[in-house]
């Protein structure tokens, strides 16, 4: 599957979608998607959100993208553990490769994909069309708990910690009424 980010325009108002060229073959161009909130909340290692923030404010002001690792700790609660950083973009787009997902390859053991993250630096934090393109195509239907991250590093707490928050999408391709939806979010600072 081709997965692509880019054109990530402040006002969100790209005028064009992503094509996802390399997609699932399962998935016809007529077939209606349809997506409920399925996460309830997101637990994130403090130290996960504070190597997210240092990989963000390093790539400033272009925009930084990664991958999040992470576990199902209970019925439609996840556990993020660690923010794997993959590359940066240009200052409102970022985009990942078909090669980018190979990292997680490399992971051992219960975790797994649990969704994405990237920077808006200055600019909010809500997911664009693009944003939510990339999110229901390369994470969402491959993984319905997969949540997407949205950090500011240019909003750092006193704690040192980027604001942020966590999004899924929910709505249907029929009524192309797809729209972000914030969730709780909480902070593990035990570390693991
Ligand atoms: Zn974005």
């Amino acid at each position: 599957m081709t997965k692509k980010h880019s054109q990530d325009n402040v006002d969100g108002e790209e005028g064009k979608k992503n094509s996802f060229d390399g997609q699932d073959p399962s998935l016809t161009s007529n077939e209606i998607i349809q997506l409920k909130l399925e996460t309830k909340s997101v637990t994130i290692l403090q130290q996960a959100i504070q190597e997210i923030t240092n990989f963000s404010i390093k790539s400033m002001p272009k925009e930084a993208i990664g991958l999040l690792s992470g576990r199902e700790i209970r019925p439609k609660e996840l556990m993020i553990t660690k923010g794997i950083y993959v590359t940066e973009g240009e200052e409102y787009s970022v985009s990942f490769s078909e090669d980018d997902f190979q990292v997680f390859d490399q992971l051992a053991g219960p975790e797994y994909c649990v969704g994405w993250w990237h920077s808006h630096p200055g600019f909010g934090l809500f997911l664009s069309q693009t944003d939510i393109t990339t999110h229901i195509f390369s994470f969402q239907i491959v993984h319905r708990l997969s949540v997407a991250l949205v950090v500011d590093p240019i909003a750092v707490g006193i704690d040192g910690i980027a604001k942020h928050k966590f999004f899924q999408v929910v709505g249907d391709s029929q009524n192309n009424s797809f729209r972000y939806v914030e969730l709780a979010s909480y902070l593990d600072k035990s570390s693991e």
